[in-house]
């Protein structure tokens, strides 16, 4: 009788038109989802904590009679009551209040008050605690821990409270089908947890509920990694079992191809081209991700894929998140592919008029076998003649829909899909994230790669930088400096640059300075970078854009300004850009103090270490999973229950349960996906 869960909101009791329209604009449609709307965190209400006894930052009942009520004028006007139990004394602390207020807290009344306990200047204190006063009898307290909802402005917690205990009541009176039975018995039934987490009895372990780690969230949380992990293999199933044009090895194409580049493959790269050839040959379309730290070579990896798509017959395309990054695989693959027969069509949002016409036209006639370019590729007005192979670089930049509603490129078949990202994915969130695909690590740098020096340098200490930047121009080393800025805005972040670039070209007369930013034309943009690449500029002033895939081997030096306000992930990306060539090179983060703890620790994190998979499981600890990919936006890692990475002990537990659950209860499976991602995700277009 799930039907009950199912239950409009309206046949609650106190819920009207008004609140239940209010409530689905919050998302909560159903009965159902005020089930899986659990409390941020608790308070416990259940005991009276002598005065003696209280711990500085947790929240208490206290009870005591007041001793006197005063008015101080210090830095607040405040109201300052003193409370006393027989164990020890409190203070209340007040900066609003009434008169009448103070009037009816005269010495001898008793009080009950709730708070959160601080250190005061004359001992413990409750800042506006909730209080009302209590008569010399035993008040009762709380018999359960009052849960705190997540909420939204005109809903109140004691609504919440009112809506979810309903909905527990009719949970308990038909509880829906546990998906998990005989699969997971470890404790609680998904009833029992749900029912335990919207009101825990008193005693309950506040601290295991409060770090996620009671058996009630664990049992919760297992389950919805177990949606999540299943509704992402569900895709690759469905994915796989489309057809995909076949393409054989070319292998003495390829050892043509190798010979003439000027420096041989790593042994990691080596295994990647062979993997990906193989799934190349086969009728299912290849799910591919390449993870490959900063300058690991990802793009000849691509490139030997794309040989491959193309010898067969078919065309393949390559998807850059930048105008910039797309127009140095351009260089790239223009230089390796000049000495074979094949055509190169490239396409970005900026080509516009007859470029674009005659573009897309290669495109869609077939006469273009290459094509690169930006999210332009997106576009409705590409249509390609015969795509086979889709190559996305840099996957995190883009949400898991996009990738999905690529693939429709192809007219009658399923392209084979590679996608290839620099933000190594620590193994933990591959599993949630990523399990429709099949992952490829190129775990080696080409030889002679020097781990880079960085440094933290308060901003306030700039001179020096700018000095320090002049001297490694004079002894003819090149220098990147990045300026950040946390808004999105192309424009302000191009102004950020600018004014830096010419507060930097007046002060360093000496110094043939550089710009480049996304305004840029990107004619204008090329010849910036050619200008670097060759030599003939010293400083290259830049906004994030040369984030990924720029490349020049004798800039040595990095100066980040505002660090702090980028992910880690982003920073070892640009750090990426240097540490390129023969000679030692630095990167100096000059940051703008105060720091934030979080904020140094994220720094200190880079300064300690050049591997991007440590670099990334920081920023997971630091920053949460959707943070890290890019999806806070999509909602995509948006769990209810489950916490990554702390939740990450329970993940093979999950991948188990999910071959288990697969094989024997089939029949499961869709209305746990539903149950957990309803249609947020998975399903959405596609
Ligand atoms: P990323 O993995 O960051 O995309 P790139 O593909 O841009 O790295 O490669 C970084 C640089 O290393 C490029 O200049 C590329 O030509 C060079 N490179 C790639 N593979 C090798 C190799 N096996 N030996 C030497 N240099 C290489
Ligand atoms: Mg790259």
């Amino acid at each position: 009788m799930a039907s009950i869960i199912a239950q409009e909101l309206t046949g609650l009791r106190g819920v009207g038109p008004k609140l239940a329209a209010r409530l689905q604009a919050y998302g909560i449609e159903r009965v159902e989802d005020l089930l899986f709307h659990f409390p941020l965190r608790y308070q416990d209400r259940t005991r009276v904590t002598p005065i003696g006894g209280l711990v500085e930052g947790s929240e208490a009942v206290v009870e005591g009679e007041v001793r006197g009520a005063d008015v101080t004028f210090g830095r607040r006007r405040s109201l300052l009551v003193v409370l006393q139990d027989g164990t020890g004394t409190l203070t209340l602390r007040f900066f609003h209040f009434s008169n009448a207020q103070k009037q009816s807290l005269r010495p001898g009344v008793r009080l009950r008050c709730f708070g959160q306990v601080r250190a005061g200047p004359r001992g413990a204190e409750l800042v506006h605690p909730e209080y009302r006063a209590v008569g010399p009898a035993p008040a009762p307290v709380e018999d359960r821990l009052t849960p705190i909802y997540p909420t939204t402005e005109g809903l109140g917690q004691q609504q919440w409270r009112k809506l979810c205990s309903q909905a527990v009541a009719l949970l308990e009176r038909c509880p829906p089908a546990d998906l998990l039975a005989d699969i997971d018995d470890d404790g609680f039934t998904l009833a029992d947890a749900i029912a335990y987490l919207h009101a825990p009895p008193a005693g309950a372990a506040l601290d295991a509920l409060q770090a996620g780690r009671h058996p009630a969230q664990l049992r919760l949380a297992r389950e919805e990694l177990l949606a999540h992990h299943l509704s992402l293999r569900h895709l690759r199933a469905r994915e796989r079992a489309r057809r995909a044009p076949p393409m054989a090895a070319d292998s003495a194409g390829l050892r043509t191809f190798i010979a003439r580049l000027p420096f041989a493959p790593t042994g990691a790269q080596e295994r990647v081209m062979a993997e990906i050839a193989a799934d190349l040959a086969g009728e299912a379309p290849m799910l591919r991700l390449v993870q490959g730290d900063v300058g690991s070579g990802k793009t000849l990896v691509a490139a030997a894929a794309a040989r491959q798509a193309i010898a067969a017959g078919y065309q393949a395309a390559i998807m850059a998140p930048t105008e910039l990054l797309a127009e140095q695989h351009r260089v790239n693959f223009e230089g390796w592919f000049a000495g074979e027969p094949l055509t190169i069509a490239w396409l970005s949002g900026r080509v516009k008029g007859a470029a674009r016409r005659e573009a897309l036209a290669a495109i869609s006639d077939g006469s273009a076998d290459l094509v690169i370019g930006t999210h332009a590729l997106f576009q409705d007005a590409v249509a390609f003649a015969r795509l086979g192979l889709l190559i996305v670089d840099e996957q995190h930049r883009f949400g898991v829909h996009q990738r999905l509603s690529l693939k429709d490129k192809a007219a009658h078949w399923h392209p084979h899909q590679l996608v290839m990202t620099a933000t190594p994915i620590p193994r933990t969130l591959s599993m949630v994230a990523y399990a429709d695909l099949d992952c490829s690590v190129i775990d080696e740098l080409p030889p002679g790669r020097k781990p880079v020096n960085t440094v933290l340098v308060d901003s306030a200490r700039r001179d020096t930088v700018i000095e320090r930047v002049a001297g490694a121009c004079a002894e003819g080393r090149q220098a990147y400096w990045v300026c950040t800025l946390v808004e999105e805005s192309d424009v302000l972040q191009a102004q950020a640059a600018e004014a830096t670039f010419e507060e930097l070209a007046e002060g360093l007369p000496g110094l043939r300075v550089g710009l480049v930013h996304g305004k840029l034309p990107a004619a204008k943009k090329a010849e910036v970078m050619a200008a670097f690449k060759a030599g003939a500029c010293d400083l290259l002033v830049a906004t994030t854009v040369i984030e990924v895939g720029v490349d020049v081997p004798r800039a040595s030096l990095m100066v980040i300004e505002n660090p702090e306000r980028l992910g880690l992930a982003q920073l070892h990306q640009l750090r990426g850009r240097v540490g390129r060539g023969s000679t030692e090179s630095h990167c100096v983060l000059l940051y703008q103090s105060p720091l934030s703890a979080n904020g140094r620790q994220r720094l200190q994190a880079l300064r300690e270490s050049n591997d991007g998979f440590f670099i990334a499981r920081k920023d997971l600890e630091l920053r949460g999973p959707g943070e890290v990919l890019g999806t806070r936006q999509t909602g995509l890692m948006d769990f209810r229950v489950a916490r990554l990475p702390e939740h990450e002990d329970l993940l093979d537990a999950v991948q188990t349960q999910a071959e288990t659950l697969s094989q024997r209860h089939p029949e499961r499976v869709a209305p746990l996906i539903e149950r957990w991602t309803g249609t947020r995700q998975v399903f959405a277009g596609v």
